[in-house]
């Protein structure tokens, strides 16, 4: 059930033959078989606009996969790209390099709050992940309390894909077809709870003594076992969960008391998502290691980074002068184009002002949002500086099936939502107008309204 003529003459204008078929790419997170069916194929992009493969324009609501926060196809950073491939494509990291990493470590160093001095680049989230908590792990081992192995994290929290981020992960769907993960992990509980707080207007008044969990767990199993502590500050994925506030210092609290490390995902928080660069300024809250990714490059390049503070980061310094301190990375840990991305990113970023532009926009996103109470199934709203969720009561006996079918409607009229079960998550390019706003919201209330 190919749309023929428009896939067709879309793979001609590109001289491409169009495929016979769609099972050969097997896509992610996805049902193909039912896609197949209804294909939602993006061709172009621009600014705060996505363009199908039938020429209809998509107002972007979700900045990709909460990723281009600059918008898309800025000229800046495309020229930059450009330029790079044709300069230096490639170069190895591996005991040589080449200028760029260096220059954006010390851009990122400027706006990651102290003492987070230090960079380790991956190319994804899922790695960002992954490598936090092995640097986690070799952290105590270098220090000689190699009996820490245990890991934390959150029921709910969506750490990527890696066996590690699937561990600590607390989606069971991410989990239960994957064996039984790392060996020594468990998990707090998260801290969504519309009972108490549906409808909140930014940070959720209650649940600030969930955190005593940690407390708890670290009882349980002995601080001496425990290594880590990984949290979404604002879990994304798992359908928008806010900390409630002085939820995450009494998590920093614990961790300090227990000689535990705190890693912040930062994934979709990073870079200005929340009005500063990362969430851990606006919350007064510093981790030992933030993961981000995404943001990073405004998405238009694979990237993550790893922000290790100045203490790890000295433990692993010590050792003999000859020896490798970590034995961990990528081939194309540092790439020379997602590094042009970066720091083309960086300046846009910096240049438009568009953390703070954020910032400004909140009080007119809630407003945007939270209008959206009172319509059919709307059973809770959250928002926190340009994220927004709107939770529908499941359908009898078919979860999820509200909330694809938001999804549906939504891009059938023109806009890019993102749904993770019965929740529809918005997370715009940072430079979205309020003249989007108005349109995002519009649309989505027409198709709530609808359902
Ligand atoms: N951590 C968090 C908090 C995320 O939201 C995501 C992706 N949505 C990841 C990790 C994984 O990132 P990636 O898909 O780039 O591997």
């Amino acid at each position: 059930a190919l749309r023929r003529t428009a896939l067709a003459d879309h793979y001609a204008a590109q001289n491409l033959a169009a495929p016979a078929a769609m099972d050969a790419f097997w896509m992610p997170f996805t049902a193909n078989r039912q896609f197949r069916g209804t294909p939602r194929l993006l061709a172009s992009a621009e600014g705060m606009y996505y363009r199908d493969v039938d020429g209809r324009q998509i107002l972007d609501g979700t900045a990709g996969l909460w990723c281009c926060n600059a918008g898309h196809a800025r000229p800046r950073i495309v020229e930059a790209v450009a330029r790079q491939v044709a300069t230096l494509d490639f170069a190895p990291n591996f005991q040589m390099g080449s200028p760029l990493p260096f220059v954006l470590a010390e851009r990122l160093k400027a706006i990651a709050p102290r003492p987070l001095d230090h960079v380790f680049y991956t190319n994804s989230g899922s790695e960002s992940v992954d490598t936090a908590l092995k640097i986690a792990l070799a952290y105590h081992r270098a220090r000689g309390e190699g009996q820490r192995i245990r890991l934390i994290g959150r029921e709910n929290a969506y750490h990527g894909v890696g066996f590690g981020g699937i561990s600590v992960g607390g989606l069971p769907n991410n989990r239960k077809w994957f064996g039984p993960g790392l060996p020594a992990v468990d998990h707090l509980r998260h801290t969504l709870d519309i009972g108490r707080n549906a409808f909140s207007r930014g940070l959720p008044a209650h649940g600030v003594e969930l955190a005593e969990d940690l407390e708890r767990l670290v009882q349980l199993h002995d601080a001496s076992t425990i290594a880590a502590v990984i949290i979404e500050p604002i879990s994304g994925s798992a359908g928008v969960i806010l900390p409630p506030p002085g939820y995450l210092q009494r998590i920093r609290e614990i961790c300090d008391r227990h000689g535990i490390l705190l890693i912040f995902d930062e994934v979709i928080t990073g870079f200005g998502r929340v009005g500063e660069p990362f969430a851990a300024q606006r919350f007064g809250v510093t981790p030992d290691m933030m993961t981000t990714a995404k943001g990073l490059t405004s998405g238009c390049v694979p990237m993550g980074a790893v922000f290790v503070s100045e203490m790890i980061h000295r433990a692993f310094m010590q050792g003999a002068d000859s020896a490798i301190d970590l034995f961990h990375g990528y081939t194309y840990t540092g790439h020379p184009l997602a590094c042009a991305a970066a720091l083309a990113t960086l300046d846009t970023y910096e240049e438009e002002g568009l953390f703070t532009r954020a910032l400004e926009l909140e009080a007119y996103w809630q407003e945007g949002l939270h209008a959206l109470r009172g319509k059919p199934h709307v059973i809770d709203i959250r928002n926190y500086g340009l994220i927004g969720a709107v939770e529908l009561a499941p359908q009898d006996g078919a979860p999820g099936a509200r909330g694809y079918q938001v999804l549906e409607r939504a891009f059938r009229k023109g806009l890019l939502v993102r749904i993770t079960g019965d929740t529809v998550a918005l997370s715009p390019p940072l430079i979205v107008e309020r003249r989007h706003i108005d349109d995002i919201f519009s649309m989505l209330g027409e198709v709530l309204d609808g359902l």
